[in-house]
């Protein structure tokens, strides 16, 4: 069993891309370590043993679900730090190696503007195209490669358009030529193969509040034997690659997740997670016209469904499903009014682009929000598309 939530109806969650609410059982095992268990992991008093154990317990909950060994996690505050612990930290420690690192136009921004900033700092930076899927070809990979290319860093499934990249393929090509492989793996983790060596991957970012878990906090999968430059210098903790007192509460709530997730795989939830959103691709394209489906039609996330609907701004849409909450766009970009950078490296001409909607659909949406979901969508397009015809 995978357990419930607790949340406010007045709207319908269907924006789980962005965040996901916490699961029952997630909470209930961080609860004690803000009251009872408080104390500091690193102590060696009384009150330090129950965290410490908590924390060990962690770790190997996570090493689980990812097939590592349990000194391979490292504990951040989420995945914006794994990202930038991963790329900076590599690109430090192996700079007198080379200075080329190779990602994709379609990253978050955690990857892509850390490699903005490491550009400014020497090092070279390609940024593969994708095709009109969102998908990275595995050969372009092979032919950005050079004598100086000390990493490449590719999205695992994309947070906006939910299309999975062929880390397999990618992986073999830079084990071939020595390059380490990294993967902002936030939306796969605990969804889809989860396998690090399945994978290929040498370091996996990863955080507790996509799937099911707190926010604030995360975890770096590093392969033994990779050199690691720290980003904090501090107390030493994490093997001196991440100074700072554990999160005990935080890092609880992660491994309780992906214990959550690994129940849920077993449970094969994903698939039922996939039937909802056909379900809800199925109403809306026979009910509404001119809509566009963007990203992958076959290889993307069970929960994604990404729309354009032609002819109406997104944000004009969202505003106007009063029982629904979705997303215009990736959640960090949705103040923004400029059409995304994943849709534009996908070629999605602009007027079409400002017209999509990201469904997140995730463990806890039922058909009955399904049924309300299709309905409401359609009564609103059709209303804005009459108020305001193209
Ligand atoms: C949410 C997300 C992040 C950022 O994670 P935080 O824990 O919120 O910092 C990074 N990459 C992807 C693909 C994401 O979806």
């Amino acid at each position: 069993m995978i357990g419930t939530i607790i949340v406010d109806n007045k709207m319908i969650y269907m924006d789980n891309h962005a965040t996901t609410p916490i699961a029952s059982e997630v909470l209930e095992e961080m609860l004690p370590f803000y009251t009872t268990h408080f104390g500091n992991a690193a102590s060696s008093h009384l009150y330090g043993i129950k965290p410490k154990e908590a924390v060990i317990k962690a770790r190997q909950q996570v090493a689980d679900l990812i097939g590592c060994k349990f000194e391979e996690v490292i504990f951040t505050s989420g995945a914006t730090e794994s990202n930038n612990l991963a790329i900076r930290g590599v690109a430090y420690a192996y700079r007198d190696t080379g200075n080329h690192i190779i990602t994709s136009t379609v990253e978050h921004h955690a990857i892509l503007d850390t490699c903005h900033a490491l550009e400014s700092e020497g090092f070279e930076i390609t940024y593969l195209p994708v095709d009109r899927f969102g998908m990275v070809d595995p050969d372009a990979v092979k032919k950005a490669i050079t004598t100086q290319t000390i990493l490449v860093s590719i999205i695992y499934a994309n947070n906006e358009v939910g299309t999975i990249n062929p880390l397999k393929d990618i992986a073999k090509i830079a084990s071939n030529h020595e390059v380490l492989f990294h993967s902002d793996a936030v939306q796969g983790i605990g969804k889809i193969e989860s396998n690090m060596d399945m994978l290929g991957l040498d370091l996996a970012s990863m955080t507790a509040h996509k799937i099911y878990g707190p926010k604030g906090v995360g975890a770096l999968y590093l392969r033994e034997g990779i050199e690691l430059h720290p980003l904090f210098y501090g107390g030493g903790q994490e093997n001196g690659i991440r100074s700072g007192t554990l999160n005990v509460g935080g890092i609880v709530g992660l491994g309780a997740a992906c214990h959550s997730c690994s129940v849920a795989m077993d449970d094969k939830i994903e698939e039922k997670v996939g039937e909802l959103r056909n379900i809800l691709h199925e109403k809306l394209s026979s009910r509404i016209p001119d809509i566009h489906l963007n990203g992958h039609p076959k290889k993307r996330l069970s929960g994604n469904l990404h729309i354009s609907f032609k002819g109406i701004q997104n944000q004009a849409l969202m505003m106007s499903l009063e029982k629904i909450a979705v997303s215009a766009g990736s959640a960090c970009d949705s103040e923004s009014v400029s059409p995304s950078h994943v849709l534009s490296a996908m070629g999605i001409p602009d007027e079409l682009a400002l017209t999509a909607v990201r469904f997140g659909v995730g463990r806890y949406n039922t058909s009955e929000e399904i049924d309300i979901v299709a309905d409401e969508v359609e009564m609103t397009v059709k209303r804005l598309r009459s108020i305001a015809p193209v």
